[in-house]
């Protein structure tokens, strides 16, 4: 029987910067002026994104809990945690859900994943408004020297129709370009970011210099019929009936949000697929 309560988040794996989002809501600093100047981070470059599964209570017997109260008119919560859910009964009632397209009980269950994330990722990300969100703070703290530069596996050569790109392998002359350029502004930017700040100039408006590559920190929590929403829109996969072409930063995030709601339900996840990846 799956636990009724929160299950326990996963072993971190955020890399030194996984604070920010903690503290984030923690009172303003008092004014720095007069403290002591404290040591300047080095700027770090990365190509990837961090997502952690911090808490969750998403189960495929919520799924069926909330369903059979419609045909059952009585508690039916205890019974579906208590249900084998490897039966073709189960297994029939959730594709069933998912093929015509009867989304409530897909809601009964919350997943909340520690995104880092270059701050365009997280432009798009946010206009999933089926979701709850809290990000660290550009005027609370100084934001980390830590920007996002396109990994070797980026393509970066656009090809196709709008609404239909298509990306290809750029050049070694592009790929050192796209790379060089954006050390390069990210390292004047944050330098100036600097001097303001040192001028004693205020965090909310030394940060309008930094790039949208600066990556910032979120908790984002979503259920499982926002979340199928989400990966329906921002992953790219064959045989997907209404194929989306999404940024590759963004499904890199939804990608890593895919493999935890697989492992968590895997009856709706599975129904999810065989049924297009729409969601309900
Ligand atoms: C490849 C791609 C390209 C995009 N390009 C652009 C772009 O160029 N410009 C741009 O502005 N946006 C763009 N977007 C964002 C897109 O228009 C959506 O805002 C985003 O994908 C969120 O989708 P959503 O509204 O379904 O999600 P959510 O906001 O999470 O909503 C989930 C569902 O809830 C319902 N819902 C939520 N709010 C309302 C509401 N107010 N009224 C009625 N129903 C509601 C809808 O059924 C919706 O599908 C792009 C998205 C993708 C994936």
């Amino acid at each position: 029987m799956p636990p009724a309560t929160d299950s326990p988040a996963p072993a971190s794996t955020a890399p030194a910067t996984s604070t920010a989002a903690a503290t984030a809501l923690a009172a303003p600093a008092a004014a720095t002026s007069e403290a002591p100047a404290a040591a300047k981070p080095e700027i770090q470059f990365r190509s990837d994104v961090t997502v952690e599964l911090v808490r969750s209570s998403a189960h495929d017997s919520d799924v069926l809990f909330a369903a059979r109260v419609s045909t059952q008119g009585e508690q039916t919560l205890e019974a579906a945690q208590d249900a084998d859910l490897d039966t073709s009964r189960s297994k029939g009632l959730i594709n069933y859900l998912m093929r015509d397209r009867h989304g409530s009980p897909f809601e009964h269950n919350s997943m909340t994943f520690y995104v880092q994330a270059p701050i365009f990722v997280f432009r798009e990300f946010m206009r999933h408004r089926i979701a709850s969100y809290n990000e660290e703070s550009g005027r609370y703290r100084e934001l980390n020297p830590v920007f996002y530069v396109p990994g070797p596996d980026r393509n970066l050569v656009q090809v196709g129709k709008p609404g239909a790109y298509e990306f290809l392998a750029g050049s070694p002359e592009q790929t050192e370009l796209a790379v060089s350029e954006a050390q390069r502004v990210a390292t004047e930017a944050y330098a100036s970011y600097q001097r303001m700040l040192d001028a004693g100039i205020a965090r909310e408006v030394a940060r309008i210099v930094l790039p949208l590559s600066i990556y910032s920190s979120m908790y984002v929590t979503v259920n499982a019929r926002s979340l199928m929403n989400f990966l329906s829109l921002r992953t790219k996969r064959e045989g997907t009936h209404f194929p989306s072409f999404p940024q590759r930063e963004i499904e890199m995030c939804a990608e890593k949000m895919e493999d935890f709601f697989a492992t968590l339900m895997p009856l709706t996840y599975a129904a999810f697929n065989e049924n297009g990846r729409v969601a309900p």
